[in-house]
């Protein structure tokens, strides 16, 4: 379907925030215009509900939750910044393997299987977009990906 990316995270965001239930702040950073783009709806929440919920997950107390959408050409980029414990540079790729959870002690109290990232890779790629992970230590961690995005159709849509 198409649908306006910008709306459709924002709905995304919101259900979040509502009900939540850790003292975790969020911060948008989304352009003020409609961004329409080619996605399956229910996957895509899926990949959102994934990625923020690792990000609640390992949020401190009274942390900050930043989304960014970034028009670049071509496509969107979409990102999610905690400010958790992180990932250790060596793990940054394995987080999207089936099953792989970093420092399984630390996160076994968390809970999860550790497929959250796996799909959700697999349901960006099956859309033409790329997911990737950054990370400082102690500081926290992004999980961005993208969409593609053609902003000429733009036109055809006003
Ligand atoms: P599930 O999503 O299946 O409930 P999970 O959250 O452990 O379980 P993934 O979402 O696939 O699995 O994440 C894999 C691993 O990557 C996590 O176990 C965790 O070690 C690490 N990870 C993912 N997101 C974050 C994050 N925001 N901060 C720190 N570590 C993370
Ligand atoms: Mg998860």
């Amino acid at each position: 379907d198409w649908v306006d990316f910008i709306l459709f995270f924002h709905k995304i965001i919101d259900r979040f925030e509502m009900t939540k239930h850790v003292n975790v702040t969020f911060n948008r950073f989304l352009p003020d215009k409609a961004m329409f783009v080619e996605i399956d709806q229910d996957k895509i929440t899926q990949v959102l509900d994934n990625i923020i919920s690792n990000a609640l997950k390992y949020s401190p107390e009274g942390g900050t939750i930043t989304f960014t959408v970034k028009e670049k050409e071509g496509f969107i980029e979409i990102s999610v910044s905690d400010q958790g414990l992180g990932i250790p540079k060596d793990n940054l790729e394995k987080i999207f393997e089936r099953f792989y959870r970093v420092d399984k002690a630390r996160t076994r109290q968390m809970g999860g299987t550790g497929l959250g990232l796996a799909i959700a890779k697999e349901m960006i790629s099956a859309h033409g977009g790329d997911v990737w992970a950054k990370s400082k230590e102690g500081k926290g961690t992004t999980i961005v990906f993208t969409l593609p995005y053609d902003s000429t159709q733009e036109d055809e849509w006003s």
